[in-house]
């Protein structure tokens, strides 16, 4: 018991820090922050890398995968401009940690992995942290028809183009968050559906992340 909240205190510790640090590189979402201080990111990740956990760095997660960067997390976050209540579905699950932030900060999240093995590992997870999460194993880059329209849509992965069904399947206001180029490096890209056949599109900076490989994105293999 003294061991594990002792744990726990390193782990607040850390946690505050990271939420400091990112203020200082531009997050300035209290909502985002608050999550980002509530959501216990260790779980996420092997415990042999359990001591990186609160490192502003991506970290692997299997499958050649990774958990992205707290910085990015939080910027997709903030640029998603959630709402409590809001009906958001996340293309990408890796290892469960943006959903569960999604969920932390009120909202109804919905996610879709294309690996089984991390799909099977996030549903888990969030399970055992007491997240309520629709979550599938399948092509994220035809959205989630069944549960459409959403308030808004990150994609944690790099897409070669805009995948037109997110946009289908986005309410009148919805965002769609999604990170757009090569391998090498992707704007990140928001597009607001103004009306029923309106939209508004704007440019942030430049990330990195792993390809979003599926019918609407990269075709190939890794
Ligand atoms: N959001 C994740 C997290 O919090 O850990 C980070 C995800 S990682 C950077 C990107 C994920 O997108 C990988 O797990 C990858 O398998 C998944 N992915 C790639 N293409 C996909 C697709 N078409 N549909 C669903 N998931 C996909």
């Amino acid at each position: 018991m003294a061991n594990s909240s002792r744990t726990n205190r390193k782990f607040t510790n850390r946690r505050n820090r990271l939420v400091e640090n990112l203020r200082t590189k531009g997050i300035h979402d209290e909502a985002v922050l608050s999550a980002i201080n509530t959501v216990p990111r260790h779980v996420f990740i092997d415990t042999a890398l359990e001591h990186r956990a609160y490192e502003d760095s991506a970290l692997p997660i299997g499958k050649g995968q990774t958990i992205s960067q707290p910085y990015t997390v939080a910027a997709q976050t903030q640029l998603l401009k959630v709402n409590p209540g809001d009906k958001i579905l996340e293309i990408g699950t890796g290892s469960g940690y943006q959903a569960a932030i999604l969920c932390e900060m009120g909202a109804d999240v919905y996610s879709v992995e294309r690996h089984e093995e991390l799909y099977l590992k996030a549903r888990e997870i969030l399970q055992s942290l007491g997240y309520r999460i629709r979550i599938k194993w399948g092509d994220g880059t035809l959205g989630w028809s069944a549960y459409a329209p959403y308030d808004g849509i990150v994609v944690t992965a790099g897409a070669p183009v805009i995948p037109q069904e997110l946009i289908r399947q986005l309410n009148i206001e919805g965002r769609l968050v999604v990170p757009v180029g090569d391998n090498e490096k992707q704007l990140m890209t928001r597009i607001t559906r103004i009306s029923e056949d309106a939209y508004e599109e704007e440019h942030f900076n430049h990330f990195k992340f792993v390809p979003l490989i599926g019918e609407k994105g990269w075709k190939y293999e890794e």
